[in-house]
C-alpha cells in the first residue's frame, strides 16, 4: 500500500455515505467536515434512516456547502415509517438539499428487525416515491439480495438509479445489480483481511459504476479498524480500491467523484 501524504495535495474524494446525523457527530459536525477536508474529501452525503435521523441530514445539508442529504427509512427502523411520517419524507424530499432517497432496503440478518413481509412493503413505497421525483436511491442489502433485486427490478430502477450501499457480496452477487444499472459502493470493508470475496466482486465492477463511502461511525477501513470511523478516513478505502485495481490514489479519487456527481448531483 503506497503511503499517502496530504501535503502531496492528492485529488479530492467523495465520501458518498456517512452518518454525521448520528449524537457521535451530531455536536461536533464542523470539526469532522473540517478534518475530512484537510485530505480533500471534499464532498459527503450525510444520510438519514429515521424521521429523527432525516431531519439531522437536511439540517446538515443546509448548513455546509458540498454537503448532501439523503433521506429514508432503513429496514430496522420501518415500523416508524407511519403514514405521517412518509408524508413528512414526500415533502421533505423536495428540498433541493436531498440528492437521493435512503438508506432504505432489505435485512434479513437481525432477527430483532420487522419481519421481510413488513421490510419489503416499506422499501416498495419509498422506491415508488424515488421513481416518481426521480431520485436516485441508496439500498443496504443484508443476506437479502435476491428479494432485494426483484423489488429493484419490479420498480425499474434503471430509470432512476441508484447504489448498492457497502457491498458485502461478491462477484456472482455483484453482476445481477450491474445489470441493473446500479453503482456499487465500496466502504472500508474492502479493506478487511477476510473480505476477499468483496475484492473479487470489485474487480468486475466497471470504473464507471464505483462509488467510495465510509457508512461512518462504523466500519473503518484498516488501518484503522476498531477505531469510530469519519469522512477523512474514506482515502484509505480509496488507496485500497487503487492499489487493487492498480490505479494511482488520484486515478481512483477522480473516477469515483465523478461517478457520484453523475449519479447523486446530476452532473
Ligand atoms: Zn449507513
Amino acid at each position: 500500500m503506497a503511503i499517502y501524504d496530504p501535503k502531496n495535495r492528492p485529488a479530492a474524494a467523495y465520501d458518498t455515505h456517512a452518518h454525521l446525523n448520528e449524537d457521535n457527530f451530531w455536536h461536533d459536525v464542523p470539526a469532522y467536515w473540517a478534518r475530512a477536508q484537510e485530505f480533500q474529501i471534499n464532498e459527503v452525503n450525510v444520510v438519514g434512516y429515521d424521521q429523527v435521523g432525516n431531519e439531522r441530514a437536511l439540517a446538515i445539508a443546509h448548513e455546509f456547502e458540498n454537503v448532501h442529504a439523503i433521506i429514508g427509512f432503513q429496514p430496522e427502523d420501518v415500523a416508524s415509517m407511519t403514514d405521517e411520517a412518509f408524508a413528512q419524507l414526500e415533502e421533505d424530499a423536495q428540498d433541493p438539499e436531498v440528492v437521493g432517497l435512503g438508506e432504505m432496503g432489505l435485512d434479513y440478518h437481525w432477527p430483532d428487525n420487522p419481519s421481510s413481509t413488513v421490510q419489503k412493503a416499506a422499501l416498495n413505497r419509498q422506491l415508488e416515491l424515488a421513481r416518481e421525483l426521480h431520485l436516485p436511491v441508496t439500498i443496504h442489502s443484508r443476506d437479502a439480495f435476491e428479494d432485494t433485486y426483484e423489488l429493484l427490478a419490479a420498480n425499474s430502477i434503471d430509470q432512476f438509479g441508484g447504489v448498492m450501499h457497502s457491498f458485502s457480496g461478491g462477484p456472482a452477487d455483484v453482476k445481477p445489480f450491474l445489470d441493473l444499472g446500479m453503482y456499487i459502493g465500496f466502504s472500508g470493508m474492502v479493506t478487511f483481511k477476510k473480505a476477499s470475496e468483496i475484492r473479487e466482486a470489485l474487480k468486475i465492477v466497471p470504473l464507471d459504476r464505483i462509488l467510495v463511502e465510509t457508512d461512518a461511525p462504523f466500519l473503518a477501513p484498516t488501518p484503522m479498524r476498531g477505531k469510530q470511523n469519519e469522512p477523512m478516513y474514506v482515502r484509505y478505502t480509496v488507496q485500497k480500491i487503487a492499489d487493487i485495481l492498480g490505479l494511482s490514489y488520484d486515478e481512483l479519487a477522480n473516477i469515483t467523484t465523478e461517478n457520484a456527481h453523475r449519479l447523486w448531483l446530476n452532473k
